[in-house]
């Protein structure tokens, strides 16, 4: 049987890297195993629904190089299947219609751990079908049975839930609008799929999705639960820290390698992270069994090295592209020529545009810049720099430093903020061997007239 998984993101909102590590896992094992990426909108909770947040996923996945077979699937689009298959649960008597309200299922939990047992659903419309209900609002709830359920998780081994872990669970609305954890396994089961790869936080799904799948008479697909991802202090990442907008760091020059492999190693012990990897090269040595169980700890500054590393072996040429969509040109000289030299200087890949602009056009200076340059020893170097700026990078600091006795910071960081108007940038060598003396000459002029004016 040809292997079939899915990604099936909620669109609630911003992604979260743990929702773009599954997505990458699902598309690796369908690669190292042949078989069909489905993408599936799981986008029934109209309440939560963020119009532009499959945008974003769907943006993600392509640029990422992720992308996905079959799909996208809708489930506002598939409401027809999930009302029939209540319908054949309810013919079967496999679901019954739960009339309690929000107050009594409230209370009915208080009790349950006042006795200190589970607040699991007391079972009251189960035993007791209600009578002379009219038209009041009610939920299909599922009859579990009672029973434990094991399953050998591809990455956990074997899981066991007794029975005491669920009660009875809702399944769909009285109007036979389906509950989450419903509808995904009917989705499961009629998309044929044979491995659901998601995050632990479903573990607890699965049993109650398992009952689902024998009631409904079809073969349940295997599950592998990828371990949970903590922040810095350990702590579940939360969904403010763990947002990632994979557009939005394209854009600024990470290159897809550097995500895909800095999210790969949320888990996957397969790979060291010393070098980005493409999907491709990942997806040979993919092995779901070498999934950590423990949490994993995310940690972009991991990605942002990762990348800084690949601009450097790549000479940065991925950036040039980059500075044609800013809009960035940079008067005579090659922007290949800019490419290698912000590479090979840039610490932080965030730090690329800004440094590339430096090579673009004078720039007034920042805050820290024009403090630096209020000083009057900052102005005598700038000037005496002037005095030899055709004779080049030697001479202007030597002219510098004879006249006025810098050296060291006092010497290059005025320097530095007078042609450039930042105090970080690009190696200051290759700025004047790059811009040439004409355009320091402008430079350099225009912050001893501001002095002047
Ligand atoms: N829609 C669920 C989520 O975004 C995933 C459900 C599943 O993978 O079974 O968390």
């Amino acid at each position: 049987m040809s292997v079939r998984v899915r990604f099936a993101p909620s669109p609630t909102g911003a992604m979260h890297v743990g929702n773009l590590r599954t997505a990458l896992f699902n598309r690796l094992f369908a690669l190292r195993h042949g078989g069909t990426l489905i993408l599936r909108i799981e986008d029934t909770d109209r309440a939560r629904h963020d119009p532009l947040a499959e945008r974003t996923i769907l943006d993600a996945l392509t640029r990422l190089g992720i992308g996905w077979d079959e799909g996208p699937y809708r489930q506002s689009e598939r409401l027809d299947l999930y009302r029939d298959a209540v319908e054949r649960l309810a013919a079967d008597g496999k679901v019954y219609r739960c009339f309690c309200t929000e107050g009594e299922l409230e209370s009915d939990r208080a009790a349950a751990v006042a006795a200190g047992k589970p607040p699991r659903y007391s079972g009251r419309c189960r035993t007791t079908p209600p009578s002379n209900v009219g038209d009041a609002p009610f939920v299909w709830r599922f009859m579990t049975g009672d029973r434990p359920v094991s399953f050998d998780d591809g990455v956990r081994g074997n899981v066991t839930f007794s029975s005491a872990d669920f009660g009875d669970f809702p399944v769909a609305r009285s109007d036979g609008s389906p509950l989450f954890l419903f509808a995904s396994a009917v989705d499961d089961a009629e998309m044929r799929i044979t491995d659901v790869i998601r995050g632990e936080d479903h573990l607890s799904n699965t049993p109650r999705q398992l009952m689902l799948f024998e009631a409904l008479g079809v073969p349940a697909p295997r599950y592998h639960h990828l371990p949970i991802i903590v922040d810095d202090e350990g702590k579940k990442l939360s969904k403010r820290k763990g947002a990632i907008d994979p557009a939005a760091l394209l854009d600024e020059g990470f290159l897809p390698e550097s995500i895909v492999t800095g999210v790969a190693l949320l888990g996957w012990a397969g790979i060291d992270g010393k070098e980005a990897l493409n999907i491709e090269e990942m997806a040979t040595r993919f092995d779901i069994g070498a999934v950590s169980r423990s949490p994993s700890r995310y940690d972009f500054p991991r990605i942002d090295h990762l990348n800084v590393t690949l601009l450097k072996e790549t000479g940065g040429a991925s950036l040039v592209p980059l500075f044609a969509a800013h809009g960035l040109t940079f008067g005579g000289i090659d922007p290949v020529t800019v490419a290698r030299l912000v590479a090979g200087t840039v610490k932080r890949t965030d730090e690329a545009i800004p440094f590339a602009l430096q090579f673009a056009r004078p720039l007034p200076p920042d805050d820290e810049a024009a403090a630096l340059l209020a000083d009057p020893a900052a102005r005598g170097v700038v000037e005496a720099a002037l005095d030899a700026v055709g004779g080049g990078y030697d001479a202007v600091i030597e002219s510098s430093r004879s006249k006025t006795g810098a050296k060291g910071k006092a010497l290059f960081a005025p320097l530095r903020a007078a042609l450039t108007g930042r105090l970080t940038g690009p190696n200051l060598k290759d700025l004047f061997d790059t811009l040439g003396s004409a355009a320091l000459a402008e430079r350099l002029s225009l912050t001893v007239n501001r002095w002047r004016s």
